[in-house]
């Protein structure tokens, strides 16, 4: 069975490039934490980057039953 494609996230953190789906948290620090350190990057805006649709779900963010490992079930990632 075929899910949906995914919207675009709203945004990515310009240091450790994770993604989000939340549009408060854009321009606030990221809290991601990377190697027990807390990134010091921020989310920026989608429109900031560009983006390629995930090859391995077809941008449907999951594989089979499971969340796709490439693209953490965004159904994106940043390109290049
Ligand atoms: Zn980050
Ligand atoms: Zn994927």
């Amino acid at each position: 069975m075929r899910t949906g494609k995914q919207p675009k996230p709203a945004g990515a953190c310009s240091v450790c490039h994770g993604l989000t789906r939340r549009r408060e948290i854009l321009n606030h620090r990221c809290d991601r934490v990377v190697n027990g350190r807390r990134c010091y990057g921020t989310f920026k805006s989608a429109m900031t980057y560009l983006w390629d649709q995930c090859d391995s779900c077809e941008g449907t963010g999951k594989v089979g039953t499971g969340i796709c490992g490439e693209c953490a079930g965004f159904g994106w990632k940043m390109y290049g």
